[in-house]
């Protein structure tokens, strides 16, 4: 059966659970890509370039938009990120649904580009919570904890106005689920 791929944005305050409920999808789900975006931040502890992300610095993260290589880019917590054209449209191209993990900024710009894209946004049970899985993570320190902490509400109020779907990741099961069902179009 034909069908067009779907283009999946996948938001959230950072720590809410993201990569988590994508990766969870992507061992469920056939036939799904998710994207590797490029950033200038430096890999955390256990991270892979490649495989998170693909790590490069400012000089060559400007070459690239200079060079319209990328599908939407956007400045988050001081630093570059951005998803590599390329490797969505070659992913769509071969019928893949496609989801991005990426921040608000990032899902307003694919909305304009591509106004059939399906925005989710994952929301935490309560604000709290957040701050014990950023710290939980073991990933950064203390004063960029806050950062994100302070960036998420600004994230959740675009959010509200822009996405369409939003979801809490309070049982990661049923979040998953819920980002199933709108990824096989019968989502709330
Ligand atoms: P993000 O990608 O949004 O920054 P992560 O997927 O790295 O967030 O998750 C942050 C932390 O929260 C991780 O330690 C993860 O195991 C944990 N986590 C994710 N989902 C849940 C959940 N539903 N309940 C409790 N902890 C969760
Ligand atoms: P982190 O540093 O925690 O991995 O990501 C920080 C924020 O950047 C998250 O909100 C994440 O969704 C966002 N992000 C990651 N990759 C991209 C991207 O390619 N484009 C945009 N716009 N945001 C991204």
């Amino acid at each position: 059966m034909n069908r067009t791929p779907k283009l999946i944005v996948i938001s959230g305050p950072s720590g809410v659970g993201k990569s988590t409920i994508c990766n969870e999808i992507l061992k469920r789900l056939d036939n799904v890509y998710l994207s590797i975006s490029a950033t200038t931040r430096k890999p955390g502890p256990g991270e892979q370039n490649g495989r998170e992300y693909f790590f490069i610095d400012a000089e060559e993260f400007e070459d690239r938009i200079k060079r319209d290589e990328f599908y939407e880019y956007a400045q988050v917590f001081g630093n570059y990120y951005g998803t590599p054209k390329s490797s969505v449209e070659q992913a769509l191209s071969q019928g893949k649904d496609v989801i991005l993990e990426i921040d608000v900024q990032g899902g307003l710009q694919v909305k304009n580009k591509r106004p059939d894209a399906k925005l989710v946004f994952i929301l935490p049970p309560q604000y709290d919570e957040l701050s014990r899985r950023l710290g939980g993570r073991g990933r950064d320190k203390k004063d960029i904890i806050k950062q994100r902490l302070y960036g998420a509400e600004a994230e959740i109020e675009m959010a509200r106005q822009n996405y369409q779907y939003l979801i809490v990741n309070d049982e990661l099961e049923k979040a998953v689920n819920e980002v199933i069902a709108v990824i096989r179009g019968n989502g709330k």
